[in-house]
């Protein structure tokens, strides 16, 4: 006799944005940027000497070392995975407790996971300012508290002293920092005062590789081992290992990339200052309930519900795209609020 696991029947299928017909996509905070032709066709030559009958490395500790040489910390500090949403489940499977704790509105993958390893999800709604609640008093039997620094959907970071205060409680912290490079500061230095702390980075975002499914956690010495024995060897592929080593041996374009979509994200919000929240990701929180104004010209945007229902996430594109995206914004302006 065979039974589905309770925990599998409550679990409704992950929340993942439809895919929808459209000519521009600021719907999922991708780089709009996919390699340039020269850079693409340098990596496709090394890709195209990888042997594909042989297995990858069991732990991809080259590109862990490169990692960790970018970060300044040391390779015993970095594990990847395919991802940084797989990362969040496998966090989950390193730490005692029952419950989690998260801060809505925020990324839907916490609930996920959680739901996933079978514990409780306790939501501490972020203040009117998007500033986080009293996690603290959830802090005692806690798996894990999640804080994710700058926040999906609404774009702002927390600050340092906020962060170390929840760290301070000894409780498992679990920081995403999926949009880091977009922002002032990182925190990821505080691994090495905070045993109890999981820093998470993505290749999704700022490095444009959202395709290749690569993403690395960052933790004390002691809690990376631990972290470690929970992930399968030979999990991550070795064309995605390449794609990750060869963006971080072209930083230069990176950080260009980066200082472009910051440029363009400065030109957004002082156009629609009155409508927008400040941002230090890739993408705009904006109270316009454009969503489906916009996908009619074929333009998709991210539309929230709940809380933010009648707001947008906008994703930062190209030029091109965010002029169409203004125009259209304009427009709707126009006709809604006149
Ligand atoms: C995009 C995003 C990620 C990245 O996930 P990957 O699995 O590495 O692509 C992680 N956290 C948040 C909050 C995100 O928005």
């Amino acid at each position: 006799m065979w039974r589905i696991r309770s925990s599998i029947t409550r679990l409704p299928r992950a929340e993942v944005p439809p895919e929808v017909p459209a000519r521009i996509h600021l719907d999922k905070n991708e780089n709009p940027f996919d390699l340039p032709h020269g850079l693409k066709k340098e990596l496709c030559d090394e890709l195209s000497k990888i042997p594909l009958n042989r297995y990858p490395p069991a732990y991809p500790v080259e590109l862990e070392e490169k990692i960790a040489e970018h970060l300044g910390l040391s390779p015993e500090n970095v594990i990847v995975a395919n991802g940084s949403d797989e990362l969040i489940g496998l966090s989950l499977k390193v730490f005692d407790g029952n419950h989690v704790v998260i801060s809505s509105p925020t990324f839907g993958m916490y609930d996920f996971f959680a739901t996933l390893e079978g514990v409780k999800v306790i939501d501490v709604p972020l203040g009117e300012n998007f500033e986080l609640g009293d996690v603290e008093a959830h802090a005692e039997g806690a798996r894990a508290i999640f804080i994710c620094s700058p926040n999906n959907p609404t774009g702002n970071a927390h600050p340092r002293k906020r962060i170390i205060e929840v760290l301070e409680t000894g409780a498992p912290v679990i920081l995403d920092e999926a949009y880091v490079e977009f922002a002032r500061e990182s925190n990821i230095d505080l691994v090495k005062d905070y045993d109890n702390l999981i820093v998470l980075r993505t290749f999704s975002k700022a490095f444009g590789l959202a395709g290749a499914r690569l993403g690395y956690a960052v933790a004390s010495e002691e809690t990376a081992d631990y972290l470690r024995r929970v992930i399968p060897p030979f999990s991550v592929n070795s064309l995605s290992l390449k794609a990750g080593e060869f963006m971080l041996e072209h930083l230069d374009y990176v950080r260009h990339v980066i200082r472009y979509i910051l440029g363009e994200r400065g030109r957004l919000y002082r156009e629609f200052k009155e409508y927008s929240y400040p941002s230090e990701a890739n993408f705009l929180l904006m109270r316009l309930d454009a969503h489906n104004f916009l996908l009619k010209k074929g333009i998709a945007v991210k539309k929230l519900g709940g809380r933010l229902d009648g707001h947008i996430r906008v994703t930062i594109g190209k030029k091109e795209e965010n002029d169409e995206l203004m125009s259209a914004l304009r427009e709707f302006i126009d006709l809604t609020m006149n």
